[in-house]
């Protein structure tokens, strides 16, 4: 699967966030090298809503969340 397109810009891939988990490494690898399809950050952005600041890739429920509020 090819990389996710946010590289770049994404605040998560370039450690710009508040914390970084332990896990971010391993996120990264799932995620966003991996199928970001899967990822919330991702996922929320596809969905044309602005991807909060503290939305970590594995927060699939958070994301389930916003997306069902914006409906
Ligand atoms: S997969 Fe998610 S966390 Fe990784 S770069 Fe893409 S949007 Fe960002």
């Amino acid at each position: 699967m090819p990389d996710c397109e946010k590289l770049s810009k994404c605040l998560f891939f370039n450690d710009k966030m508040a914390s970084k988990p332990a896990s971010a490494e391993i996120f990264k690898k799932k995620f966003c090298k991996g199928d970001k399809k899967q990822c919330a950050r991702y996922r929320v952005s596809s969905a044309g809503i602005n991807v909060p600041v503290d939305l970590y890739p594995n927060q699939a429920d958070k994301a389930d969340t916003i997306m069902s509020k914006k409906k």
